[in-house]
């Protein structure tokens, strides 16, 4: 289904998972996962502890295509299904292996907005998943995805890092950028590095640590009807309490609750999907 390449070093050491591209068309991962492959193929790095499974493409059939999936999400589809009916399904029954096999799991996602930055989930924030957000190049760390979808029984919410959590596996999901923009690529590549480096695998310069700013998503709202988003909003910008982020066609406005940020603007939201989130920052 998926290809998987392991490098195995003759050292104890962690076991780190790499993903790219649960969401097929979400190429930065991919192309930096396949840049890492090459160089420890050709020996131009050498693993000094610990072992590597890299997955550059999770999602093949849905990257071929272009598309975030085939059938479903897959990363809202991670949990064991006796009846595997989609596509997603057989490919998260075929992972879950791996990600409870593995010590640390580095999920690398990227966004659809051109002038989107990079940032990290880290749905269960704890001692040593802070410690390995720290060494990621982001500013910004998203926490409570998991607690907002918990009272929403429409919408089934299982995640690569859903399930690490589950199995004890150290998580981080990082957003790289833009999908096509060559920055993606890089901070995809600078945080494969950074992760190899911090957790002693490979030699390399130990990244600097660096506190992030973590904001805590208290809401999502849901396009029910036709309706537009109040301006051009981009993910992360500042709200304040009673603003207008939003307009159904029937003249109805939705406010701000909170004095925040504006959470991953989806313009282009289907009727029926999430159209933006609400979020704070953690004092
Ligand atoms: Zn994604």
């Amino acid at each position: 289904m998926f290809k998987v390449h392991t490098f195995e070093s003759n050292n104890a050491g962690p076991h780190i998972l790499i993903l790219g591209a649960v969401h097929g068309n979400e190429i930065a991962g991919t192309l930096a996962i396949q840049q890492f492959i090459q160089q420890f193929e050709t020996k131009k790095l050498s693993l000094k502890s610990g072992k590597i499974t890299f997955i550059p493409t999770v999602n093949e059939q849905a990257q071929l295509y272009g598309r975030r999936f085939m059938d479903e999400n897959l990363n809202r589809v991670m949990k064991y299904h006796i009846h595997p009916d989609t596509y997603e399904k057989k490919i998260a029954n075929q992972l879950l292996s791996y990600i409870e096999k593995a010590d640390i799991l580095l999920d690398l996602h990227s966004t659809h907005c051109p002038e989107d930055e990079a940032f990290a989930f880290i749905d269960y924030p704890n001692e040593k998943n802070l410690d390995f957000l720290n060494i990621v190049p982001v500013q910004t760390a998203l926490a409570g995805w998991p607690e907002i979808y918990r009272n929403n029984t429409e919408i089934d919410n299982f995640s690569t890092e859903e399930y690490a959590h589950q199995k004890g596996t150290n998580a981080l999901t990082v957003e790289c950028g833009y999908h096509k923009d060559l920055k993606a690529v890089e901070i995809a590549k600078k945080t494969i590095s950074n992760t190899l480096s911090h957790y002693g695998l490979i030699e390399k310069e130990t990244p600097l640590l660096c506190e992030k700013k973590i904001i805590t998503l208290s809401s999502f709202v849901v396009k029910e009807k036709a309706g537009t988003l109040q301006k051009n909003f981009k993910h992360l910008d500042p709200i304040k309490k009673n603003d207008i982020l939003a307009t159904y066609e029937t003249g109805e406005k939705l406010v701000s609750p909170l004095d925040g940020f504006i959470i991953m603007p989806n313009h282009q939201a289907e009727i029926g999907a999430e159209w933006y989130y609400l979020g704070k920052e953690k004092s």
